[in-house]
């Protein structure tokens, strides 16, 4: 029962039969050890009925609790479950004052008695629609579909890693999906272009299929809206994974486990956050000491007080420290200096900090 209850470690029927017959010496069947972890998760967790019917009091108890938490359980016209939403307090919060505006959605299937589906994502009550705002999704027509009706005004991206995925099992062809992965990350239409070309010209059928995939949800310099360089949907991925061994779980453990998960990073985040000697976030901090780097020796030419044109001819950039942009489109784009700002910032003796979107500081 101990290492059952341990969410962590899988323990299969194999291993319960290892262990009987060591700690106490008797042989028992595949079928006997299966049977025992059923009976035991169920002393352990409860039925998948009862767990079901305590969910109207456990949501009332959830959001009494936690202040701002939203549980939403949706019925049929039987009064069977049909849906449950679940949003903390503190991450409607903390979403809607400090974090980018970009929501990555990702379902995955439950695998308990009543199986199910786990959506990572948002509900309309709880974040407002926007232009500001971007969903990153897998290609899923559904979930498209019912964003575009509940977000008219939000943007979509697809996340890159996918159609890389994609990509690889149809194409197997390496260089091209270098190129590929260039294109993506490209600032400017004229350089997109190129990698595009490029692809076109080796793998036709490539292109076409990237062109279907449609260019501006995967091509930073096509995409409407602001994307801060979120590029893929990796953290709804490692959310799965982290709960990869509750699916199973009667829907009340399931929740607990979120939540509990949920809590864990919130305290790991904020313990992380005292520790930062700079007020933007270690990864941000290390870019700009990158970007410094690769500006320090760049010419600069003042154009007018704030203007500044920087580089040599072949790679000359105008940047404005007024409006925040650079001809390269980078700073615009991630809302952190390029190495042509960092350039201008020394030029005016001004902090890269200051320069940086309110979004990446600690
Ligand atoms: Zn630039």
């Amino acid at each position: 029962m101990r290492r059952l209850d341990d969410a962590n470690q899988s323990y299969v029927p194999a291993g319960i039969i290892g262990d009987m017959e060591r700690e106490f010496g008797v042989r028992i069947t595949y079928n006997k050890a299966w049977r025992v972890k059923e009976k035991e998760l169920r002393f352990l967790h409860g039925t998948p009925e009862e767990s079901f019917q305590k969910l109207p009091s456990y949501c009332h108890m959830l959001t009494e609790k936690n202040p701002g938490t939203i549980a939403h359980i949706e019925l049929d016209s039987n009064n069977r479950f049909l849906y449950f939403f679940l949003a903390f307090g503190p991450s409607v919060r903390d979403f809607r004052e400090y974090m980018r505006p970009i929501i990555c959605v990702d379902g995955s299937y439950l695998k308990g008695q009543y199986k199910g589906t786990l959506l990572v994502a948002a509900l309309k009550d709880v974040v407002d629609d926007s232009n500001q705002l971007v969903f990153m999704l897998d290609r899923k027509k559904s979930i498209k579909r019912a964003i575009t009706r509940l977000f008219p005004l939000s943007h979509h991206s697809t996340c890159i890693w996918h159609i890389e995925k994609n990509l690889i099992a149809r194409y197997s062809s390496s260089n091209v999906i270098f190129l590929f992965k260039r294109a993506t990350l490209a600032y400017r239409v004229s350089e997109f272009d190129q990698f595009m070309t490029q692809i076109r010209t080796i793998r036709p059928s490539m292109a076409s299929y990237l062109e279907r995939a449609g260019i501006s949800t995967w091509s930073q310099a096509h995409f409407v809206g602001n994307q801060y360089n979120v590029m893929t949907n990796n953290i709804t991925e490692s959310l799965n994974s982290v709960l990869r061994r509750h699916k199973s779980f009667p829907i009340i453990s399931l929740i607990e486990n979120i939540t509990s998960l949920i809590k864990r990073w919130f305290y790991e985040r904020k313990s992380a956050s005292t520790k930062c000697s700079t007020t933007v976030t270690p990864k941000i901090d290390d870019e700009l000491r990158k970007s410094f780097d690769a500006g320090a020796t760049l010419p600069v030419r003042n154009l007018d007080e704030l203007v500044f044109e920087i580089g040599i001819a072949t790679e000359l950039c105008t940047t404005d420290l007024i409006n925040n942009t650079c001809s390269c489109r980078e700073f615009q784009m991630r809302q952190i200096p390029c190495s042509h700002a960092s350039r201008a910032a020394c030029a005016k003796e001004k902090l890269l900090y200051d320069l940086c979107s309110p979004y990446y500081t600690t």
